[in-house]
């Protein structure tokens, strides 16, 4: 039994030492005014005598039509190389052992980007990132893993592989199998392949940093930025003092503006950095002259965005650095994701806990709660922090973990977030996927 046990971690270990990892294809949109050239994608076709394309023929015909009768520039002539059924569709499929960032790079050679960022991009896989449904910085734009993941290849507990490695945007024929893969942290099968669909790489991206005196405020801003930035709106962040704080403190990383009660980082993202400008300006114009935002910068400079992106990226870092941090990932209703934090604060005062912190995506209603402590103390997480904090957010008709999954941790709490009805299906579901256990055992469903 021991050695059936280990199955999903060899295989997982299995995927992390593929060599071999690449992306198996990429394609466009037409959309973008890309394309591929037909001999590029059919290179197995050799070449006939002809002539290729060149300056003189351009000329000859200008010169014949008239200068103006004549399509030159790319996204002119794009829609002529393109045929009907757009044998182009923004789809990668690749293998789940490959890291975020890296698809993401190869993905910026075609215009394209992966849907979904995250602070630990650079290590985590897309296997990985799918069966935790990871959400991060840009769900507010682009959506779920569950809306972006077209399909999977999955290696189901008696070995066979399932092939639901579907590329189409629609495809409603019968259940969705690949659902239930997606978020299911590996108990009900292993994610060896998998097809996404992948937003144009946007041309413009600007990023303002903003100061807000209250929380009020920040809910304000986050109101207005949705009403006037709309279509161009790709994250907006919380980040509170002490959060600010600890990444300064701990990593020298400063803030560009002066000290507030809270932060809100925003970003857009378009197609046209004026009509973006355009539209950020009247924002920041309402905001600051209704008084709910009181300073700030806005920076388009690459450099400059890293280092803001930075404050919030790495907090949980940073907290890291002051011995031992308990983090919650909860999701709750807008007017109450802040309450929590102070209601914390008090709950902690006379204990080891040093510092409370509240920060995240707030554009999602998904708050990360931090508590820094310099030793851990497991019977201030079983006596008093879980109960606290599981209890109050599932009070508040929130979620007990937004985005984290449930792992190992938080089986004993999922009824919190889940009716008795829906644990005893989850259970039946993992039973007939999995009868002898042997798919991540003991994670995400109590054991009893
Ligand atoms: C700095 C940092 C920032 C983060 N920010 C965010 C954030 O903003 N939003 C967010 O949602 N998450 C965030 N996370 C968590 C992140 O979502 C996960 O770390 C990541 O998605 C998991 O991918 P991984 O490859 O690291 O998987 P692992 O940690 O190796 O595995 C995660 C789980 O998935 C299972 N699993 C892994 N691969 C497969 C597979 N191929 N098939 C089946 N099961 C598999 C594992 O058994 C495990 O249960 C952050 C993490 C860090 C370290």
């Amino acid at each position: 039994m021991k050695k059936i046990l280990s199955v999903t971690q060899f295989l997982l270990n299995g995927l992390r030492k593929h060599e071999n990892i690449r992306c198996l294809h990429t394609g466009y949109i037409s959309h973008q005014k890309q394309f591929v050239l037909t001999k590029d994608r059919y290179p197995h076709i050799k070449r006939g005598n002809y002539t290729e394309l060149n300056d003189n023929h351009v000329k000859f015909f200008k010169d014949l039509l008239g200068s103006d009768r004549v399509l030159t520039d790319p996204n002119d002539v794009q829609p002529y190389n393109t045929d009907w059924i757009k044998m182009v569709c923004g789809t990668l499929v690749c293998e789940a052992g490959c890291v975020l960032e890296t698809l993401d790079q190869e993905l910026e050679k075609h215009n394209l980007m992966m849907p979904l960022d995250l602070g630990a991009k650079g290590s985590c896989q897309i296997g990985g990132n799918i069966s935790t449904n990871a959400g991060g910085l840009r769900f507010l734009r682009y959506g779920s893993l569950q809306g972006n993941v077209l399909g999977v290849e999955v290696v189901l507990a008696n070995g066979e592989v399932l092939d639901c490695l579907n590329v189409l945007k629609k495809d409603n024929t019968g259940f969705h199998l690949r659902h239930l893969f997606i978020g299911s942290e590996g108990t009900l099968g292993i994610v060896t392949k998998a097809a996404l669909q992948c937003p144009p790489r946007p041309k413009s991206i600007i990023l303002a940093f903003l100061g807000v005196e209250d929380f009020e405020s920040v809910l304000s801003t986050l109101k207005l930025a949705k009403e006037q930035l709309s279509e161009t709106l790709s994250s907006c962040e919380l980040i509170d003092a002490p959060s600010l704080d600890a990444v300064n403190k701990y990593l020298g990383i400063k803030s560009p503006i002066d000290e507030f009660p809270f932060y809100v980082l925003i970003e857009t993202s378009g197609s046209d950095v004026n009509h973006d400008e355009e539209k950020l300006n009247v924002f920041l114009d309402k905001a600051m002259t209704r008084g709910i935002v009181i300073d700030g910068i806005v920076t388009n400079e690459p450099s400059k965005m890293q280092n803001i992106w930075q404050l919030r990226e790495r907090i949980a870092e940073a907290l890291l650095h002051t011995g031992a941090v308990y983090k919650y990932d909860v999701s709750l209703p807008v007017q109450h994701f802040y309450e929590i934090v102070p209601l914390l604060q008090n709950e902690l005062k006379d204990t080891s806990a040093t510092v409370v912190t509240g920060y995240g995506h707030i554009g999602d209603g998904n708050l990360h709660v931090n508590i820094a402590a310099e030793e851990y103390d497991q019977d201030l997480v079983n006596n008093v922090i879980e109960p606290f904090v599981f209890k109050w957010v599932s009070e508040k008709k929130g979620s007990i973990s937004a985005e984290h999954g449930i792992g190992l941790k938080k089986t004993e709490f999922l009824h919190y977030s889940k009716t008795p009805e829906a644990i005893s299906l989850m259970k039946k579901l993992k039973n007939l996927f999995d009868p002898s256990g042997i798919l991540n055992p003991y994670k995400v469903l109590p054991l009893h």
